[in-house]
């Protein structure tokens, strides 16, 4: 008789455990799915107290379990191939409601050919004395890299929030109410538009007889770089602008390589020059794909302007291991690197994001990983160059 009961106790303990295990299992699942649902319908206050209750309880309270949890209450998907305007816009709303005081964003005044207003984002003190701006996805089939700008806001807005958050003894918070970052996660939605959809997409007619014809003459919509104009928006700018001895250049309205008729002709590169003399930035950091390298310094700048550029070029490369090329690798053809070096005397790196075009959804979480304490630490060495 006590044998039955002795066991009658152990499954009873056993049965127990199981169904409080999964009852803890179940909690955060339903916490999780209960939070999604609250974001869909923008019902931001309650979604954002029981994303708070959950990030500041007991378990959260050392860095290693805050990642994990704070990813699963991330806006940002990054498990899909296209990345859209829409999805982003959406995301930014949510993460600046989120994350209000470190992050905040407007849109421009300036529409595209398209009709999209662009985002700026700025990440950070706006009042810091030092700014860094950042700009992905100048290149249409080159969406990767807002989805990684993205994340990097996401990661460093979760990061300042939870206030335990250190890179090499620095508190993240603390680093980013000396250093702003000011972000154009995606300069060019039309081409975006064109480079996922095609003649599918949601274009005007012009535009969309405009890509057909692309196709006819053997170039892929997934291929283009182009914004909706045919105007390739990193050789629109003022520096070296239809320089004849770029070879790549072109005359006429194309997937790539055309300048336009005038330096600064398309809204996006008009975005750019005005964000660009918001602040007396510190570096100009540009996100592109394909080719895992790095870019720095532009052939013209003064030699000082090109040694900082190498500095935050060799930073980068420690964190990513991607080879560098420098200013000689190209003569001034009307880039935004050649523009900012030359004419505000600023550092400027482009970094060239995963091995093909447009880059797999695949490589994405290897992309993060390298690139994810890059900001950390090219703030620490702004502070460190006066
Ligand atoms: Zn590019």
């Amino acid at each position: 008789m006590k044998q039955r009961y002795h066991r009658f106790g152990i499954l009873t303990c056993l049965l127990l455990f199981l169904l409080t295990g999964n009852i803890v299992a179940q909690t955060n699942e339903e916490n999780q799915q209960t939070y999604t649902k609250l974001m869909k319908q923008k019902n931001y206050g309650d979604a954002i107290r029981l994303m708070d209750k959950v990030l500041k309880d007991k378990e959260s309270k050392t860095a290693e379990n805050y990642y994990k949890r704070a990813a699963a209450y991330a806006a940002i998907d990054t498990d899909h191939q296209h990345y859209t305007f829409s999805e982003m816009l959406t995301d930014l709303d949510s993460i600046a409601k989120r994350y209000p005081d470190f992050v905040s964003y407007e849109l421009d005044s300036a529409t595209t050919l398209l009709g999209h207003r662009l985002p700026v984002v700025t990440l950070g003190n706006r009042s810091a004395r030092h700014h860094i701006m950042v700009q992905a996805t100048m290149h249409a089939r080159e969406y990767m890299a807002t989805q990684l700008t993205m994340a990097l806001l996401e990661h460093y807005a979760q990061m300042c929030y939870q206030d335990i958050c250190e890179y090499k003894g620095q508190r993240i918070s603390n680093l980013l109410q000396q250093v702003c970052f000011v972000i154009i996660p995606m300069v060019n939605p039309d081409g975006v538009e064109i480079a996922q959809n095609g003649s599918n997409g949601q274009l005007t007619d012009e535009v969309k007889q405009w890509v057909r014809q692309t196709e006819d003459n053997g170039t892929s919509h997934t291929k283009i770089k182009a914004n909706a104009n045919g105007v390739d928006i990193n050789r629109n700018f003022g520096n070296g602008f239809n320089n004849p001895f770029t070879s790549s250049r072109k005359t006429h309205r194309s997937f790539n390589f055309y300048s336009g008729l005038l330096p600064y002709s398309e809204p996006e590169s008009q975005l750019m020059l005005r964000v660009s003399q918001r602040y007396d930035y510190d570096l100009f950091l540009n996100y592109h794909t394909s080719g895992n390298i790095i870019y720095y310094g532009c052939q013209n700048a003064k030699k000082y302007v090109n040694k900082l550029a190498h500095d935050y070029a060799k930073l980068i490369h420690c964190h990513t291991n991607y080879p560098l090329y420098g200013p000689d690798s190209a003569p001034a053809g009307g880039t935004w690197a050649d523009d900012v070096e030359i004419i505000y005397q600023c550092p400027s790196v482009t970094v060239e994001l995963g091995t093909t075009n447009p880059v797999p959804i695949s490589e994405f979480p290897t992309i993060f990983e390298k690139h994810k304490n890059v900001w950390a630490d090219l703030a620490i060495e702004v502070l460190d160059n006066p």
